[in-house]
C-alpha cells in the first residue's frame, strides 16, 4: 500500500498520479474534511511563473505546473479561467522592478508575458489608479477554486480503487523491514510500502517521525477582504510590484464572480492561528485601493478570512527521498497550488521510478475522467426543466446568493459530505453575499435527514463546532 499524509492540493494530486499506476493508495488527512488546510485559504491564482527566483525549486515547478492546469481542468473537470494578471507600475521605482521580472521571466523560460504601456493597460483595465505607469501582462495566469481540484482528485482516487480516510492524523511511525507500520491518533493503524508526506504546515513534524531533519517550517499569515458581485472592479489579476517575502497586496476576480483583496504578509507563531486583525484589514483596504481606487469597502464586503503560508528560511520547496521508502513534499509555500500538478509527476516520475527504483506501470483499467456534479443554473434552462420533471429537488432553490438546489446539495452528501463546510466547498451553497443566513438552516435539515444525524450533531466543520445546541422548536 502507498499511504499519502495529506489531503491538501498536493497530497491529493501525488495520490492521484500514483493511482494511475497502482490501486492501492490510501490519503490519511488529520482534519474531518479535505482540503481544509493551506488549500482552502490563498490566492487561488494559477500564476504565471515569471517571478520565481530563477534556478530555484519553485521555479522549476510553476511553469509547467501552470501548463497542466489544462489536463487538470479536462480530466477532473475543475474550473480554471484563464483570465491573465498585470504587475502594475505605479512609479518609477515600480518600472525598474517590472524590468527585473522580465529578465527573469526570460530565465524562467516563460514566454508568455507582454510588457503594456499605459494606455493598453487602462483600456484592458479602465478601474486601474490612473498613474499606472505600464504593466507586465501574462496572458496565461488563470483562477481557479482549489478545494474543487482537491474534491476531484479524492473523488478520482476512490473511483479508482483507492481510499480517502478523515480523521487520521499520523502520530507515529515504525520501521517494519522496508515497510512502515503507521499509527493514527484514532488508535488505527496501517502497514505502508511507501509513504508520502504532504502535510502542508506540518511536514517538517511528519518528517520528524520518520527520524528525518527536513527545513523547518514557520507559518506566515495572509489575511484578505472578499468583495461581492454586484459591482465590476477588475477582469484580470492586478498585483502591485513584489517585494522580496510576498508577491504583494492583489486585487482579483474571483471565479464564482466576486473579488478578492488581499493578502498581508505577517510571520506569526501558531500554525492555527487564521484569525483576521484590525491592522492587518486596513493594510489590505489602503495596499489595494492604491491599486484600484473604486473599490467599495464600505458597502461591498461580503467577509474577511485568513490563511497560513507553510515558509521555510530557504525560502523555497523541499522535495526529496527522507531515509527508506519515504518522500517528503514540504515547504510548498506560494506557488505551490499551481505547483503542485508539475510536483505530483516529479514525485512519481523521478522520486519513486528512478530515485528509489520502484518499477511502476501504467494500468489500463484507470479512469481518467471525473464528472463533476453540473450546477444547474449553469445547464441549458430546457435541460434543467428536463432535469425538475424527473426530479423535483432540482427545482427547490436552497442557496439564493450562488443559486444552488436541494438536488445538488443532496449529491455532495451522497459524496461524502456530512459538515457545513463540506456541503459549502462542494457546491458553493453558502458561499455568495449573505454567507448563509438564508440557508444555513436549510442545508442543515437536509444533512440531518440524508444522514440520520440529529440537527444538533451537524458541524459546521472541526469536532466541536456544532451549530444547534438543543432543540427549541422544530425546522
Ligand atoms: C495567503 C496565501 C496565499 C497563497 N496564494 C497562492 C496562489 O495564489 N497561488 C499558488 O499557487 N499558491 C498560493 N499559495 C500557496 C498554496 O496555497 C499552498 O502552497 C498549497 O495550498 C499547499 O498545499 P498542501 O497540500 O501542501 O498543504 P495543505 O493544503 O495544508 O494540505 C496538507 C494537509 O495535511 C494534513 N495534515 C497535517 N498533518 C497531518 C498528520 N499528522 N496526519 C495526517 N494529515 C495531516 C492537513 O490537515 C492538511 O489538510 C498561497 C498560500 C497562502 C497561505
Amino acid at each position: 500500500m502507498i499511504a499519502v499524509i495529506g489531503a491538501g492540493i498536493v497530497g491529493s494530486l501525488i495520490a492521484r498520479e500514483i493511482n494511475k499506476y497502482i490501486e492501492d493508495v490510501y490519503i490519511f488527512e488529520a482534519k474531518n474534511r479535505i482540503a481544509a488546510g493551506v488549500t482552502k485559504g490563498n490566492s487561488a491564482i494559477i500564476h504565471g511563473g515569471y517571478d520565481d527566483e530563477p534556478g530555484s525549486v519553485r521555479a522549476e515547478f510553476c511553469y509547467r505546473g501552470n501548463k497542466l492546469y489544462d489536463e487538470i481542468s479536462q480530466e477532473l473537470s475543475v474550473e480554471v479561467k484563464r483570465v491573465g494578471s498585470h504587475v502594475v507600475a505605479l512609479n518609477e521605482d515600480d518600472l525598474k522592478v517590472i524590468d527585473e521580472l522580465e529578465k527573469k521571466a526570460i530565465q524562467n523560460g516563460v514566454k508568455e508575458y507582454e510588457i503594456l504601456d499605459k494606455a493598453e493597460l487602462l483600456e484592458m483595465e479602465p478601474n486601474l489608479n490612473k498613474s499606472a505607469l505600464r504593466s507586465l501582462y501574462c496572458p496565461i495566469a488563470a483562477i481557479t477554486e482549489p478545494w474543487e481540484a482537491v474534491i476531484q482528485a479524492a473523488k478520482s482516487v476512490e473511483i479508482n480503487g483507492g481510499k480517502v480516510l478523515k480523521n487520521k492524523k499520523l502520530v507515529e511511525v515504525k520501521k517494519k523491514d522496508n515497510k512502515f507500520e503507521l499509527f493514527f491518533e484514532d488508535g488505527s493503524s496501517y502497514i505502508a510500502d511507501l509513504v508520502i508526506n504532504a502535510a502542508g504546515l506540518y511536514a517538517d513534524e511528519v518528517a520528524k517521525l520518520f527520524g528525518d531533519e527536513i527545513p523547518y517550517i514557520f507559518p506566515r499569515k495572509g489575511e484578505y477582504i472578499l468583495l461581492g458581485k454586484d459591482v465590476k472592479y477588475v477582469n484580470s489579476v492586478i498585483f502591485p510590484t513584489p517585494s522580496k517575502i510576498t508577491k504583494g497586496c492583489l486585487v482579483m476576480p474571483t471565479v464564482d464572480g466576486g473579488y478578492l483583496a488581499g493578502p498581508t504578509a505577517q510571520n506569526i507563531k501558531s500554525k492555527q492561528d487564521l484569525s483576521t486583525t484590525q491592522e492587518g484589514l486596513l493594510e489590505v483596504k489602503e495596499k489595494s485601493l492604491r491599486l484600484v481606487p473604486t473599490l467599495d469597502f464600505s458597502r461591498n464586503v461580503v467577509k474577511t478570512f485568513a490563511g497560513l503560508r507553510p515558509e521555510t528560511k530557504e525560502k523555497d520547496f523541499y522535495i526529496d527521498v527522507g531515509g527508506g521508502n519515504v518522500i517528503h513534499v514540504s515547504g510548498i509555500r506560494s506557488p505551490g497550488l499551481t505547483a503542485a500538478p508539475a510536483i505530483a509527476k516529479y514525485v512519481v516520475e523521478y522520486l519513486i521510478q528512478e530515485k528509489l527504483h520502484i518499477n511502476l506501470e501504467k494500468r489500463k483499467n484507470y479512469i481518467n475522467h471525473i464528472e463533476k456534479v453540473p450546477h444547474l443554473v449553469e445547464e441549458d434552462y430546457e435541460h434543467w426543466k428536463r432535469v425538475i420533471q424527473e426530479d423535483p429537488d432540482a427545482g427547490e432553490m436552497i442557496c439564493y446568493c450562488n443559486k444552488i438546489t436541494k438536488k445538488e446539495i443532496k449529491e455532495a452528501i451522497k459524496n461524502g459530505a456530512r459538515t457545513l463546510d463540506d456541503v459549502k466547498f462542494a457546491t458553493r451553497a453558502s458561499f455568495g453575499e449573505c454567507q448563509g443566513s438564508f440557508c444555513i438552516p436549510k442545508i442543515l435539515k437536509i444533512i440531518s435527514e440524508e444522514t440520520g444525524l440529529r440537527p444538533e450533531e451537524v458541524l459546521q466543520n472541526e469536532k466541536g463546532s456544532w451549530i444547534i445546541n438543543s432543540e427549541v422548536r422544530a425546522i
